[in-house]
Order: C-alpha cells, then structure tokens, then sequence
C-alpha cells in the first residue's frame, strides 16, 4: 500500500478535526476575548488583594459547631460554562453548604414533579422575612414559604422521591454531588451540633403539617434537612455547582447531565428573588446575578451561560450573607462587565 498517496487525505481529515475541535471549544474564556482567562485572573487576583483584611461580619453561632470553624478561610473560584476553573486563595478547606444546599434539593424536585409542584406546593413568592422566620408561615397560612428559606426548604426536602428516609437522603447527596462533581460527604460535628438544637426547624415543619403542606413525616424531613445542609464543600464545589446551572443543568467539568435545561430556568429565577434572604433585593440590584448564600460562609453566583463563581469566608452580616464574599462577587461581576442588564444599545 503506498502510503503516500494516502497523505493528503491523511492531512485533510487532520485539519477537518482540528476545524471541528476549534468549533466545539467555547469562546467563553478565550483571549481577546470579554473573558479571557487573563482577565478573569486579574479580577480573582485584584478582588482577593481588595477584600482579604475585612473583617466585619461574624461566624455564625446558633449552629454551635460554625463558631468553631476558621473565619480566616478565604477562597474564590470561577468555573466558565465550558469547565475552566479559576481560583484564588484558600479551595481546599470545606465549610457546611448550609442554605446553598437548598437550591440543588428545589432543582431535584423540579426535575422529578415538574416546575407546576414547586408553586403549587410549596409557593415561589420571597417571604421578605428572614430565613427561619416562623411568622411568615402563620401569616401566609403555610401559603408562599419560598424553597430557599427554611420553611419552604424542608418542604422542598419531603418532596424528594424516595419511599423512606434512606432513599430520600441518597437522592439529596447524589443530587448534590452530581452538581459539585465529586461524591460529597457529611460533616458530622456540625450535622450532630444542629440535630441536637434544631427545635425551630421542627416547629415549621410541624406547623407546615398543620396547614397541608409538609409531605412526609416531619421529623424526619427536618432531619434530612439538617444533614443536607450539613454537607462539607469547598469553594472548587461551589463555583462547579453554580457552573453547572450556568451551562444549562449540564456539569461543565465531569459532562454529566444533572438536569434539564428547563428546570434551570426555573431554578435561577427563585435564586434572583429568594437567595440572599431578606436582602435579595440589594444583592439583585447591584450584581445581576442569581446568587444563594449559606450560614457556613459559602456564597454562589450564576452568570447564565457564562460561569459560576462561589466565594467562602464564614463571617456574615446581619442578614445572614458572608461579608467578603459579597464584596468579591460583586466587585469581579462589575470588573468583567457581565451583568447581565447591562444593555449596550445598537
Ligand atoms: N441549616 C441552617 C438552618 O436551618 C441553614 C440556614 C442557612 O444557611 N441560612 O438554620
């Protein structure tokens, strides 16, 4: 066989692959382009430099055990939609995903019941109250308890398919993990400090039984809760997270399909109206961004189609919102001008 003549043919199919490679990479972080890898770089970099001596904020303490973690942990990470990671600072030490868990748990049910369930079940209006606030269950009449505050979060927890606590609980940690990418496990000290203490979570969830709207038993919803927020991530976990409901429910670095397309794009809209608790409305106002905050010090952001970015730093605000990781997330979303209402005109 004269291989020779085989040559051209050989070289047009090396530089049609080639072709069809070049096609297939986004040009989400290319250089020159908006965000290429240089400038995303300089952002983390000028953030980290910017923010990294604020010291306002506080642990949270109501969870005994969150007193006790290292409230010098500062960590960013930026995963673009098509799996470059980005990160500054400390990613290696994990923190309790607390309320950011509670996202991924509503996006299951979504995907499982269909976006109808959340609303009619659980309600997607902000309560405008803070996040363990049984007031705004009375007050609604069980009405309107929102997945991403506490109440409408064990609700969210009952609603998970699986014939019994165990089932449920794998659900919750596949789910979990399948967004971080890496199989994620309990944090015991804080799991056992919370159970011990958790009397106010037990009430909503028995209150919310009164009023038709906890769908399993409510001492073991409140139980998986209290383990689904007890799951130990890193600020790497977080931003692949939040990457993959940037890239349309698909992991961006494992490739896996974790849910639909749809079921992001009602995801996203709770996280724009409910994430930051009762100051939502400020964070929405000044970022853009879908965003959900947790009381461990973990502090995700969405940037649709583009990248998600997490920082952890466990002082928080009165709110309840990490201190540093607002400023960061804010600071680079406006370095990288990508808001996503900043309109250029035609
Ligand atoms: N596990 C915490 C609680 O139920 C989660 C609260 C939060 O992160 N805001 O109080």
């Amino acid at each position: 066989m004269n291989t020779t003549n085989h040559k051209p043919g050989r070289l047009f199919i090396a530089a049609f692959s080639l072709c069809l490679l070049a096609g297939t990479i986004s040009s989400i972080a290319q250089p020159g382009n908006p965000l290429s890898p240089e400038k995303i770089n300089a952002a983390l970099d000028e953030a980290f430099t910017k923010f990294k001596d604020v010291k306002d904020g506080k642990n949270a303490d109501y969870i005994k055990e969150l007193a006790n973690v290292d409230p010098d942990i500062f960590g960013i990470a930026l995963v673009t939609a098509d799996g470059q990671v980005f990160t500054k600072g400390d990613i290696e030490s994990k923190v309790s995903i607390q309320s950011v868990s509670k996202v991924f748990t509503m996006a299951k049910v979504i995907e499982e019941q269909g976006h109808q369930a959340i609303q009619d079940k659980i309600g997607v209006d902000a309560t405008g109250e803070v996040f363990n606030s049984i007031v705004a269950v009375e007050r609604m009449r069980g009405k309107e308890i929102n997945p991403l505050v506490n109440p409408g979060a064990i609700a969210s927890t009952s609603l998970i398919s699986g014939a019994d606590s165990a089932a449920k609980w794998k659900n919750i940690v596949q789910v979990q993990s399948d967004f971080a990418g890496r199989p994620l496990s309990l944090n015991m000290p804080v799991y056992i400090s919370e159970a011990g203490d958790n009397l106010r979570n037990q009430a909503i969830a028995h209150l919310l039984l009164a009023y038709g709207r906890m769908y399993f038993d409510p001492v073991q919803a409140t139980d998986i809760y209290t383990k689904q927020c007890a799951l130990n991530v890193n600020t790497k976990d977080l931003a692949t997270m939040a990457a993959t409901l940037a890239n349309g429910g698909v992991n961006p670095v494992t490739k896996k399909k974790v849910v639909s397309p749809e079921t992001v794009m009602y995801t996203l809209p709770v996280m724009a109206t409910a994430g930051l608790y009762d100051d939502t409305g400020i964070w929405f106002y000044n970022s853009g961004l879908p965003a959900k905050s947790g009381v461990g010090g973990g502090l995700l952001a969405v940037c649709p189609g583009k990248f998600g970015i997490a920082v952890v730093s466990p002082p928080l605000d009165a709110a309840g919102n990490s201190v540093k990781a607002q400023l960061v997330i804010r600071y680079v979303v406006e370095k990288l001008g990508v808001n996503p209402y900043l309109i250029q005109p035609k």
